[in-house]
Order: C-alpha cells, then sequence, then structure tokens
C-alpha cells in the first residue's frame, strides 16, 4: 500500500510517501521525503529526498498553503504514482477522535469546528486535506490526530480546576504532539531492548513548537500542551505557562482585548519575544557572540524543560529513559546538556562527548547517558510522517475498514419460477425466453411477466428471473404488500417455510402458491472480496449508502459469498427510495453489525 503523508504545520509543510509491505512484518518503507519551512519574504528553504537523491534551496512559496499546492507536481516530476491513500497529521481532535478517522464531510466539519482551539495548525491541516481531496478525490483521507495518544490521561490529569459550567462546555487538557511522543517512546523501548509496556519514559519534543510527555507502561499519562498547544513549554513563538491573571492584568494596564492578548502569546511571544527571532539556530548563534537577551533566553527554555523533566518522574513516580526528539532536541547538543545539568540528584547524568557526538540517520537512537547513569538518555529523529503512515496504513487494514465500494442494484418485484408452476403459467413444453443477463453469473431477465393477485389487489407485468428454481418464489416490497393485502414476512431467500398464499397469472392458467416474501437486503460477494475485506459468508454487516440529506446506513445486511458471485448489494425499491438512490449508486461496508450494536 503507498501512502501520502501530508504534515502541515504552524512554520513548515513536511510530506512523504511511504509503502507499506502487506504480509508478515508490514515493515514501512520511505520512497520520498520533502520539507518547506522558513517561509519569507514570498520564498521558502524547501528539501527533497527521494531515495538517494538529494535536493533543496530557495523556492518562491509565499505560505504553506502555495506550498501544499506544490506538492502534486514534484510526485508527478519524481514519476510517484499509485498514491492509494493519504494520511494527514490533524493537530487538534478534540475528545472524540481516539484513534485515525476518515477524513469525510461530518470529521471534517468536527475538526474544523476545533479551529479555535489550535489556531495556528487546524487550518493548515485542513488546507492540505482540501488539496488532497481534490486532487485525489477517489483515495480515502485519514486523519491522524496529535491529540489521540493523550486522551488516555486519567481525570486528575486532564481536568482544569475551574467551574463546573465551564468544564461543562468542554474545558480540559489534550496535550498535542501524541504522533511523534508515541513513536519516540517505540524508538527507546527498541533501543533500549526492553517492552514498552515495562518503561517509565520522559519523551521531550524540542520543535518549533515543544512539548515534554509522561510515558507510563506505554500510556501517555500527561503532556505539558493542554486545552491548546499554547501550555507548557517555551516555543518558537509561543509562550508556555503563563499566569492567566495576565489577562486581566494586560487588559488594565495596556487596554488589550482578549484577541490580542491571544494572538500575541500564540505568535510574538516565546524566544521570538524574547529575542527577536523564533529559531535556536540564530538565538544559539546571538548567544555565542555575548547577546544577553539571547542568552536568557536560553536559559529561561532550558529551566522550564528541567522543571517538566523533574514534575513528571515525580508525577510517574520515577523514569527509566529522557528521549530528546524535534529540531533542537535532535540538533542542539548545548541545549540538551543545559536542561539535563542539574537532574543529577534523580540520577540522570549525561556523558559530554556522547551528547557532542550524536549521529541520527537511520532511526539512530544513541544513547548519550554516562556510564552508571540510572536513568537512560537518548536521542533520536521523529518520524511523524513514516508513524502517520503506519496508523494509516493500520487502519486501513482493520477488517472492516477496507472501503471496498459495492455497487447497489435495486430489485423491482420478481418471481422465481420451479418447473411445475412455469408448466401450470404457460403451458406443458413451455420454456421462457432469455430477455438479458443479470449481473450474477447464469442469472437472466425472462420476456414473459406473470400477473400477482392479492385479496386486496393485483399487480401485473411482473418479471421473471431465470433459471428455474426447485420451489417457486415470490419477491415483492412492504409498499407491494399493502397494494396486495397480505402480511408478507422479510426473510432471506430460499427460507420460505411458512410464507404465505399468492395467486399467480399467467397465459396458459392460474395456481395458488407460497413462497411470498420481502427479501432480506444483502450482499452477493465474491470470495476475494470476502478476503480483502475480512468477512465471511453468513456475517450481518452495515452498508452506508448515498449521501447528503438522504444517505443511509443500512444495518442487518447479509453477506453472502458464493465462487464467481459478481460483489453487489442488492435492495428492493422501498430501501432504494429510502435513500434517494438512483442507477449505479454504491454503498460502502462500515462496519461489523456486531461492532455497531455495541457502540
Ligand atoms: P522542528 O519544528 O522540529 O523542525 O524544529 C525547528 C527548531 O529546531 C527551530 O527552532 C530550529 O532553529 C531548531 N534547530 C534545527 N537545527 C538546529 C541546530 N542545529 N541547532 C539548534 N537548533 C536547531
Amino acid at each position: 500500500m503507498r501512502i501520502l503523508v501530508f504534515n502541515a504545520g504552524s512554520s513548515s509543510l513536511k510530506f512523504g510517501v511511504f509503502d507499506r509491505a502487506r504480509g508478515a512484518g508490514h515493515e514501512t518503507t520511505q520512497i520520498l521525503k520533502g520539507s518547506f519551512e522558513r517561509f519569507r519574504d514570498g520564498a521558502c528553504a524547501y528539501s527533497l529526498e527521494v531515495g538517494s537523491h538529494t535536493e533543496g534551496g530557495q523556492i518562491d512559496h509565499a505560505d504553506i498553503a502555495a506550498a501544499i499546492e506544490a506538492v502534486p507536481q514534484l510526485l508527478a516530476d519524481h514519476d510517484i504514482k499509485g498514491i492509494e491513500a493519504v494520511g494527514h497529521r490533524i493537530a487538534h481532535g478534540g475528545p472524540d477522535f481516539a484513534a485515525p478517522a476518515t477524513l469525510d464531510g461530518p470529521a471534517l466539519a468536527k475538526v474544523e469546528a476545533l479551529t479555535p482551539l489550535a489556531p495556528l495548525h487546524n487550518p493548515a491541516n485542513l488546507q492540505a486535506v482540501r488539496v488532497a481531496r481534490r486532487v485525489w478525490p477517489d483515495l480515502p483521507q485519514v486523519g491522524v490526530f496529535d491529540t489521540s495518544f493523550h486522551l488516555s490521561n486519567p481525570p486528575r490529569v486532564h481536568t482544569y480546576a475551574v467551574p463546573q459550567a465551564w468544564r461543562d462546555a468542554g474545558l480540559r487538557r489534550f496535550g498535542f504532539h501524541g504522533t511523534s511522543h508515541k513513536y519516540v517512546a517505540e524508538r527507546a523501548a527498541e533501543a533500549l531492548g526492553r517492552p514498552l509496556a515495562e518503561l517509565k519514559i520522559i519523551s521531550v519534543h524540542l520543535g518549533n513548537g515543544a512539548s515534554v510527555c509522561a510515558i507510563s507502561l506505554g500510556k501517555s499519562l500527561e503532556s505539558s500542551m493542554g486545552l491548546t498547544p499554547l501550555e507548557g513549554l517555551v516555543m518558537g513563538t509561543r509562550s508556555g505557562d503563563v499566569d492567566p491573571g495576565a489577562f486581566g492584568y494586560l487588559n488594565r494596564q495596556l487596554g488589550l482585548s482578549i484577541a490580542e492578548i491571544e494572538e500575541a502569546l500564540n505568535k510574538d511571544s516565546g524566544l521570538k519575544g524574547l529575542t527577536g527571532s523564533a529559531d535556536m539556530r540564530d538565538v544559539e548563534e546571538r548567544a555565542a557572540q555575548g547577546d544577553p537577551a539571547a542568552q536568557m533566553a536560553i536559559n529561561l527554555y532550558a529551566h522550564r524543560v528541567r522543571k517538566y523533566i523533574g514534575a513528571y518522574a515525580a508525577g510517574m513516580g520515577g523514569v527509566d529513559a529522557v528521549v530528546f526528539t524535534g529540531g533542537i532536541g535532535e540538533n542542539s547538543p548545548s541545549m540538551r546538556r543545559r536542561i539535563c545539568d542539574g537532574l543529577d540528584f534523580m540520577g540522570l547524568h549525561v556523558d559530554f562527548d556522547r551528547n557532542q557526538q550524536v549521529r541520527l540517520k537511520d532511526r539512530a537512537a544513541p544513547q548519550i547517558q554516562s556510564y552508571g547513569s540510572r536513568v537512560a538518555v537518548l536521542v533520536t529523529e521523529t518520524a511523524e510522517q513514516l508513524q502517520i503512515a503506519r496508523e494509516v496504513a493500520a487502519y486501513l487494514d482493520r477488517p472492516m475498514a477496507r472501503a471496498v465500494p459495492i455497487p447497489v442494484a435495486v430489485s423491482g418485484r420478481h418471481v422465481h419460477l420451479a418447473e411445475d408452476s412455469l408448466k401450470a403459467l404457460f403451458g406443458p413444453g413451455y420454456e421462457l425466453t432469455v430477455k438479458k443477463p443479470l449481473r450474477q453469473p447464469g442469472n437472466w431477465a425472462a420476456e414473459e411477466r406473470v400477473t400477482l393477485v392479492g385479496p386486496k389487489g393485483q399487480i401485473e407485468h411482473v418479471a421473471i428471473l431465470g433459471p428455474l428454481r426447485k420451489r417457486t418464489q415470490i419477491e415483492v416490497s412492504r409498499t407491494d404488500s399493502f397494494a396486495l393485502g397480505i402480511d408478507v414476512p422479510v426473510r432471506d431467500s430460499g427460507q420460505l417455510d411458512g410464507t404465505p398464499k399468492i395467486r399467480l397469472v399467467g397465459p396458459h392458467g392460474q395456481i395458488d402458491t407460497d413462497g411470498l416474501i420481502v427479501a432480506s437486503r444483502h450482499v452477493h460477494m465474491h470470495p476475494d472480496d470476502a478476503a480483502a475485506m475480512g468477512l465471511e459468508d453468513g456475517q450481518n454487516v452495515a452498508v452506508r449508502i448515498g449521501q447528503g440529506d438522504r444517505a443511509l446506513t443500512f444495518g442487518h445486511t447479509l453477506i453472502r459469498v458464493q465462487p464467481n458471485a459478481f460483489t453487489e448489494m442488492h435492495i428492493d425499491t422501498d430501501e432504494a427510495n429510502a435513500a434517494g438512490i438512483g442507477p449505479d449508486w454504491e454503498g460502502e461496508v462500515i462496519d461489523l453489525e456486531a461492532h455497531l450494536d455495541a457502540v
């Protein structure tokens, strides 16, 4: 499976193409990786890696939106074809997205509604989704949410001590960078050769955005970002922790509105607010040249991270490993050293040389603690795109999630005749004339018609479908049953015992026969499709059909796997009209019915 991943952040666009092998191991490999960042004066820095080929430099894209638009052409230029799914990093998923999700209309509306909680991120994420939906309208677009990993946080962590009415309105802590923290923790456990489920890890993601996460026995216990990605550490342009009393104070002293304060806390604070530059490379350079504001910013930055590491070690009752990642965590030995200085009291010592000599190619995760340090300290590149690709693949490989479209056929009323009925209705030795073949192999519609007669009314010109069957079966809709004046049960095809009688009238004669049913909806399925979707004969599923106002999910839909079957859902005219279905519509199996009932 080939997956394109978009990671549109607050100040950069990263993207990648990954191949996920089917079968054992499910290895996910990178085919292409690219980024656009440092947007300034209508241009940005760009880099691209395809196999051993690398390119980069300045390019004329004014902002992230323009960079996103350029990606499809870039893929075409490098002959990258066959994309089967698009994965999107979505910063804020709120309380509803505990796992990856298909970004269809309702999901996108939810993400859009969360924009006020992630004003720097969700709009960029959505921009990428819009471009991808336009360019690849037929591919699944799957969101992987930064917040999902932290939905495991216990109430003592995610609750703010504020009035009930505010909490009822949704005020709570979420946490972000979940994809990165999860990947980094898994990578650290792998490098340490110990099961993640036995470790207490503090993941320190220091990029343009920054957060610390306590991962206890594989689960996020707590992280430093909150309701929005503003809480916690000092970041590129974000303040991190500030006394909420600042709002009232700034309003009274400087006459600033809430919107102005919020804007400044998000976009003009952090390293930028302290030094004029949001970029740690600039800040470190200036500090080295003796700039006191830059030196103070670095100290403040390191102090805040150190404080969180200490707090999270206390929160977890110990720590086995601290892992640094993100642009700063991966590339700045001096910042790692500053943060770890003073953590000796908890048994954490960094080795000077190992820290200086970190090399991170090919998913390396070197350990930089000194011999005898009780706490391991690791550095590794975060691989959010890779992790997103893995999660998208796992999501699409779920038994029920392969969105194999299923053609929907609307069955009008019809009759299957047995030999003796044919004889009675059309005369001895009569043979039906094939009018047209049906999509199920070996089945056809006949030229001949019959009339159904019930106590209340009759229905003429009813189709006959061949070939002949052992028992005569008459399939009508519920609406037809009212017209006929017979209470007709819903039955699977062939389940005819105890069904009501009806009169059939043909050109030669008439018969009264049982076998009158309203056919249960069902899906004829080829064994290959069933295998691809993880379905078995006799299972019930839910199928979603249609769009817009009349879209309907049909529960209790029987899967009928038959050799050579043409995969197709059969519903009757009542069901089709209820869902506003036209010709050539397709449905999508969305879930096992057992699961649907459970939720
Ligand atoms: P990210 O958001 O993960 O791409 O990280 C961006 C941050 O990493 C920016 O503040 C960069 O200045 C910083 N960064 C990247 N390389 C280095 C480096 N060699 N030394 C210090 N900071 C760096």
